[in-house]
């Protein structure tokens, strides 16, 4: 199949791209490169020995995307690009709904078209704002609890009304619960710019000595050490959920949700064991007032993805540490 990827340079993208490569499709990754950077095309042609076409342009710039839809005869969609940080969208709201929804549309209408109707879409589990029972399953209801998390919203939206308005869509929007890890190499990962806000990239930096400690955000929420419980899944289990949605979807019109997620939560505690068990160094940590907005704890009910798609996560906790682990050690330093 001839699959474009938009967004597939970033950290998720790359991983599916490897996936599908070795699947023996064809691949096209679309991305204006604002975060990441052109040197992920020879790691993927390192690891799976073919080289995916690169195409370095924004998704809102309708025609070029249009243009590349027909030029490689794309025959499905998978849409990551997008910008993703909570923080930054309560500073810069206008910049996450001009990237995030206006992509959006500037993609269906190209899809709309080229007559593409096969869409896999980077969800979150953000969507299911604060939990009202746990597991997660996808008939909780959804809400937003900052601009980040209303894009994604929005976008779901979107794609519910534009699979009414014409039946012959086929889309599933993938929630996402917390992606961590890395691919076995080494040689691809998260990569962020800056300091890290999420978990795993911090810890890993505060291994390498890097940064000083990790503030662990708060110890008093309702869960069994007090600390916040996230459902993490490992990157590779995450990019092989979106080749079996792609395969599932051949069957299937309409709009769906599915979780992608393990089921199992750990509190930042037993990511800290974890990530010094893997990497055999010390996590120095303190105890700091609670993040605003945090949930005290997330996971996610997987049944679904295990039922429709025949898929779910295999890959453990302590593997996705030691890929973290390979990959951080793998950086150049400054
Ligand atoms: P990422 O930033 O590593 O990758 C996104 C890619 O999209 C980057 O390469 C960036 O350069 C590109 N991009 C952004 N805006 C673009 C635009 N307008 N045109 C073309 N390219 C553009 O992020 P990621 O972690 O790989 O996330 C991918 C998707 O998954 C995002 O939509 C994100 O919201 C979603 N998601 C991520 C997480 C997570 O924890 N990483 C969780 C839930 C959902
Ligand atoms: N967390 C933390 N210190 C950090 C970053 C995160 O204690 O420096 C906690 C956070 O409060 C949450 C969990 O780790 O309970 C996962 O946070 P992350 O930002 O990775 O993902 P989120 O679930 O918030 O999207």
């Amino acid at each position: 199949m001839n699959i474009l990827l938009t967004g597939g340079m970033g950290y998720i993208g790359s991983h599916v791209a490897i996936v599908l490569l070795e699947a023996g499709h064809h691949v096209v990754l679309y991305d204006n490169l604002c975060n990441s950077d052109a040197g992920v095309l020879a790691r993927i042609a390192k690891i799976t020995g073919k080289e995916p076409i690169f195409m370095e342009a924004d998704v809102r710039a309708t025609s070029t995307l249009t243009e590349t839809l027909k030029n490689h005869a794309i025959e499905a969609v998978i849409h990551f690009a997008g910008l993703k940080a909570v923080g930054e969208s309560t500073q810069k709201p206008l910049a996450y709904y001009a990237n995030n929804v206006e992509g959006t549309i500037s993609l269906l209408e190209s899809m709309s078209e080229v007559g593409i109707r096969t869409l896999v879409f980077s969800g979150s589990a953000t969507v299911y704002g604060e939990p009202q029972y746990l597991p997660l399953d996808e008939a909780h209801p959804t809400s937003a609890t900052n601009p980040y998390g209303r894009t994604k919203l929005y976008i779901e939206e979107m794609l519910r009304d534009i699979s009414l308005s014409d039946p012959s869509w086929r889309i599933v929007s993938l929630r996402y619960f917390n992606p961590a890890g890395a691919h076995e190499s080494g040689l691809i990962g998260e990569k962020p710019t800056g300091a890290p806000n999420n978990l795993m990239p911090y810890m890993a930096q505060v291994a390498t000595g890097e940064l000083k400690e990790l503030s662990v955000f708060g110890n008093d929420y309702p869960t069994p050490d007090g600390t916040g419980v996230r459902d993490y899944i490992h990157v590779m289990d995450l990019a092989e959920g979106h080749a079996a949605a792609l395969s599932w979807l051949a069957g299937h019109f309409g709009w769906h949700a599915i979780n992608l997620g393990t089921g199992e939560g750990y509190s930042v505690l037993d990511m800290i064991a974890a990530f010094a068990k893997a990497s055999g160094r010390d996590i120095p940590y303190r105890i700091a007032p609670r993040r605003k907005g945090d949930v005290a704890a997330c996971y996610a009910d997987p049944g679904k993805a295990l039922r429709e798609l025949g898929w779910q996560a295999r890959r453990r906790l302590h593997v996705m540490c030691e890929d973290v682990w390979r990959f951080q050690r793998r950086l150049p330093r400054p």
